[in-house]
């Protein structure tokens, strides 16, 4: 069929993946830093050697030129028609974009709407997409959300029991996030398993700097940990996760900042930061907590402890799950994280078998014979699915 490309903007970076479609095959990627600050820095990989250049990348148009004279330059491609799509993660689709979707001047109008919903990302996301229109203005551009996933939760799951009139006016509902790696492990599990998609029962564990737990049910999601934002659920890198929201009012008071000034507290310097005091990253948790440090073994326990609820509830409430599923920076490489999580499910009957489980960023089965719901490790690849998306429109 032809190249496209997956595309994931934040406010500074652009990370990109050129794939071959329908093969799936990587073809390409790489990653923009530090755009608008002085000394960009302009990754890219090609034929597993990485190739990096720093100079001043204005905006991201300019990174996006930038990208497509090296995708030349470098062989990658003889020609821009070559591309057929350009697939973009965003943020939120909101109510009402409950699909990946061709971004045209209606859509980026109803995201630009948005904004108030994802004040950070959705911006950036709309730059990314705007630089790639103008550069490849015949190509078409798919927004993948990451919220569509869990438009499949019923009421009862994403409704919040506050004023009705909250929800139906304002929008304020539970959304859920990393959806777009929900659904890639929820496929590729069924693959694995060798069952049809909507005949599998999953709780996934995605646990990188940002987690998120998911309840799929007969292939779809039913519940996840997230929320109306990415802040709700389990303890993350940065993030609080579940808190009493009187605390915010309460520490308002006690150290005369702004609501603003708390919720950014919450979302980045709570989570493994605030506990440990030491870093966001479990790597340098794991390596303190195995010389005694009290407060990293605190946060990697807190953080457990939350997991383990949410796979034992989400497990009864999708009446059983086939599998329990790991996956992202920590469910793929810390055999230890995962150990600590379900051996706390123990009165399930579930059981790790510690020799499967010693492995890092690979799919394994890594259960016990006899442990009654299956464990696997599972690495995700959001970028395949937004290429996958893009190419079913694109077919459309
Ligand atoms: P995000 O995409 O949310 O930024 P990732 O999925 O990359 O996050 O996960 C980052 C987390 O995974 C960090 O806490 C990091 O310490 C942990 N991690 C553990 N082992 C690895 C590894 N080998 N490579 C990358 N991340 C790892």
């Amino acid at each position: 069929m032809g190249k496209i490309m997956a595309v994931n903007a934040g406010s500074s970076s652009l990370k990109f993946q050129l794939l071959e479609m329908p093969e799936e095959k990587l073809i390409t990627s790489g990653l923009v830093e530090r755009i608008g600050l002085k000394a960009s820095v302009f990754t890219i990989k090609v034929n597993g050697e990485k190739i990096v250049e720093v100079k001043d990348i204005e905006n991201h148009s300019v990174a996006v030129k930038m990208l497509f004279e090296k995708l030349i330059n470098l062989n990658i491609i003889q020609s821009l028609d070559e591309i057929i799509g350009v697939g973009h993660r965003v943020l939120t689709g909101g109510r009402s974009l409950t699909d990946s979707c061709v971004i045209g001047d209606k859509e980026m109008a109803i995201i630009e709407n948005l904004v108030d919903l994802g004040p950070l990302h959705l911006p950036a996301n709309l730059t990314g997409i705007k630089a790639f229109k103008e550069a490849l203005p015949n190509v078409i551009n798919v927004g993948v959300f990451d919220t569509a996933f869990h438009q499949t939760m019923p009421e009862e799951a994403f409704l919040y029991a506050i004023p009705y009139d909250w929800y139906e006016t304002y929008n304020v509902r539970k959304y859920g996030f990393h959806g777009t790696s929900h659904k890639y492990v929820t496929l590729r599990t069924a693959q694995i398993m060798g069952k049809k998609p909507e005949n599998i029962n999953l709780v996934i564990c995605h646990l990188g700097n940002g987690a998120s737990i998911c309840a799929v049910k007969n292939g779809k999601s039913v519940d996840t940990s997230m929320g109306f934002t990415p802040l709700e659920g389990i303890p993350m890198g940065t993030r609080s996760g579940n808190i009493d929201p009187a605390v915010v009012e309460y520490m308002m008071g006690k150290k005369n900042k702004s609501c603003k000034e708390i919720i950014n507290i919450l979302n980045k310097q709570s989570g493994y930061l605030g506990l440990s005091g030491l870093s966001s990253d479990s790597r340098d948790l794991l390596v303190a907590a195995k010389n005694g440090h009290k407060r990293a073994i605190l946060a990697i326990e807190v953080q457990a402890k939350r997991i383990a609820d949410y796979v034992a509830s989400y497990h009864c409430y999708i009446g059983g799950a086939d599998a329990i599923v790991f996956t992202a920076g920590i469910g793929e490489n810390e055999a230890t994280t995962r150990e600590n999580i379900i051996s706390r499910l123990a009165p399930l009957g579930v059981k790790i078998d510690p020799k499967l489980n010693a492995c890092r960023g690979i799919e394994r089965l890594v259960s016990t014979d006899d442990s009654t719901i299956k464990v696997y490790v599972v690495p995700t690849n959001e970028e395949v699915m937004i290429a996958r998306d893009t190419l079913r429109l694109i077919q459309q």
